[in-house]
C-alpha cells in the first residue's frame, strides 16, 4: 500500500541545530567565531536551564551574536503541525513535521501527583509489531539527539510558562518515557545522547531515575544499559509468553525469542538491581486467555518486575480487537493470585487516540490542525 508518509531518507543538514550540540562542541564553535569562552555556557544556560524559545529574547547576548546564532545555526527545528488535547487538557498530543518532511509524535499527560511525558525516537519504525499503527509506517528515518531533547523542552517550556496546564496546575515536568514512535535501541547512540544531553545537571538537570525507555526487546540494547553510568529505568514490550504467539505478533521475536531475550533482562536485574517493567497489551482471544496468564506467570516467576498490562488502542484496519474488561480483569487476577505485581495502565486520550504512533497515521481533517512555526 503506498504509504503517504513515506519521505526520503535525509540527514538533516544545513546550518546546525543546538540542541544537537554538546557544550564542548558548542564552545568550539564559538570559539572559531572569536568569541569568549563563557558565551558557550550563557547560551547553554539559555537552551536547558531558562528554555529561552528564541535568539531575540537572549538579551544577555550582543546583537550581533545573535544575529550571526539567527543566521548559521537553528534553535530546534521541530515544527508543530497538529495540538490535539483531551481529559480537560490531562492528555495533550503534539505533531511535529522534521524539516524533511516526516512527522513525530510527542504527548503530555498530566496527573495530580506527576506530569508525564512521552517522546518519540524514530520517524515510524521498522519493528513491525501488527498491533502498532507506527510498525505499519515502516521507519522512515532515524532521528537526532537535538529532534529528541527538543521534544522535552517545548513541554517542560509550556508548563513552565503556564500554556500547557490542565486540570492540575504542574510547573515542571516529572516524568520521561521513550515511548513514543520508534524502537529506542534501534536509535542507541542518538537516543543516549538525548538522555546525557537532558541530564546534565548543568544544563536541564532532569534525573534519570525518572526516565523510562522502553523496547520492544532488542537484546544488545538491554545489554547495553545494563552497563550505563546512568539509572534509567527498563520497561520491555513483551506481550506474549510463548514464541509462537510472540513472532506472531512481534516480527522481533525470531531474531530475539525470549530465552534470549529472558537471558539479557536477568543480566539487567542482577547488574542493575532495578524491577524491570514487562509491558503486555491485551488483545481479544489472541494473547489474553488465562491460561496465558499463566504461562506468563511461570516464565518471569522470580524476576525483580511489574507487569503492565495495557488496553490495546485500536488502530484502524488492523484485524484485531481490545480484550473486554473482565478478560483484563481475569488476567490480571492470575498474574496477582501468583504473587506478580500488575497493573492495568490507565487510559489517556482516547479520543485523541494518544497511543503509540496513533496521531501521525491517522490523516486528520483540515480543521483541526494548528498554525505551524517556521
Ligand atoms: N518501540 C518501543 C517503544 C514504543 S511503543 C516498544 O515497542 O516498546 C510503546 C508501547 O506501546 C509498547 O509497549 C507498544 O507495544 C505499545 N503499543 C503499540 N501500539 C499500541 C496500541 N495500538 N495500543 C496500545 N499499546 C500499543
Ligand atoms: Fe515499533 Fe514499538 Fe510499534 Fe513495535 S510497538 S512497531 S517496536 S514502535
Amino acid at each position: 500500500m503506498e504509504n503517504p508518509h513515506r519521505q526520503p531518507i535525509v540527514l538533516t543538514g544545513g546550518a546546525p541545530n543546538l540542541y544537537d550540540l554538546t557544550l564542548p562542541q558548542l564552545t568550539a564553535l564559538l570559539q572559531s567565531w572569536g568569541q569568549p569562552a563563557f558565551r558557550a555556557r550563557q547560551i547553554w544556560t539559555h537552551l536547558y536551564r531558562r528554555l529561552t524559545p528564541s535568539f531575540e529574547a537572549m538579551t544577555d547576548l550582543p546583537v550581533a551574536l545573535r544575529e550571526r546564532l539567527a543566521a548559521e545555526t537553528r534553535l530546534g527545528v521541530l515544527s508543530l503541525s497538529r495540538e490535539q488535547t483531551a481529559d480537560h487538557g490531562d492528555t495533550r498530543k503534539v505533531l511535529w513535521r522534521l524539516p524533511d518532511g516526516n512527522v513525530l509524535e510527542s504527548v503530555l499527560m498530566l496527573y495530580p501527583d506527576r506530569a508525564t511525558v512521552c517522546v518519540s525516537t524514530q520517524a515510524g519504525c521498522g519493528m513491525g509489531c501488527v498491533f502498532c499503527a507506527t510498525g505499519r509506517m515502516g521507519l522512515l528515518r532515524n532521528i537526532t539527539a537535538g529532534e529528541i531533547v527538543e521534544q522535552v523542552l517545548y513541554f517542560a517550556r509550556g508548563l513552565r510558562s503556564g500554556a500547557l496546564a490542565g486540570t492540575t496546575r504542574h510547573d515542571h515536568l516529572t516524568n520521561l518515557v521513550f515511548m513514543g514512535m520508534g524502537e529506542p535501541f534501534a536509535n542507541y547512540e542518538r537516543w543516549w545522547a538525548a538522555v546525557e544531553r537532558l541530564h546534565d545537571p548543568q544544563g536541564f538537570n532532569f534525573g534519570a531515575r525518572n526516565m523510562t525507555v522502553s523496547t520492544v526487546g532488542l537484546v544488545p540494547g538491554i545489554r547495553r544499559l545494563a552497563q550505563a553510568s546512568l539509572p534509567i529505568n527498563l520497561a520491555i514490550s513483551l506481550h506474549a509468553p510463548n514464541d509462537a504467539l510472540r513472532s506472531a505478533l512481534m516480527p522481533v521475536n525470531k531474531k530475539y525469542p525470549i530465552a534470549a531475550l529472558m537471558d539479557a533482562t536477568r543480566e539487567y536485574i542482577a547488574r542493575t538491581n532495578r524491577r524491570v517493567s514487562f509491558e503486555y497489551v491485551l488483545l481479544q482471544h489472541q494473547n489474553d486467555t488465562p491460561e496465558l496468564a499463566e504461562e506468563l506467570a511461570e516464565l518471569i516467576d522470580g524476576l525483580l518486575c511489574h507487569v503492565n498490562l495495557i488496553p490495546w488502542n485500536p488502530v484502524p484496519g488492523a484485524p484485531l480487537q481490545r480484550s473486554h474488561r473482565d478478560r483484563v480483569r481475569a488476567f490480571q487476577n492470575v498474574l496477582l493470585r501468583r504473587g506478580i505485581a500488575c497493573t492495568v495502565r490507565v487510559e489517556r486520550g482516547v479520543a485523541i487516540a494518544a497511543a503509540c504512533g496513533q496521531l501521525a497515521a491517522t490523516p486528520q481533517p483540515a480543521e483541526t490542525t494548528t498554525s505551524a512555526r517556521s
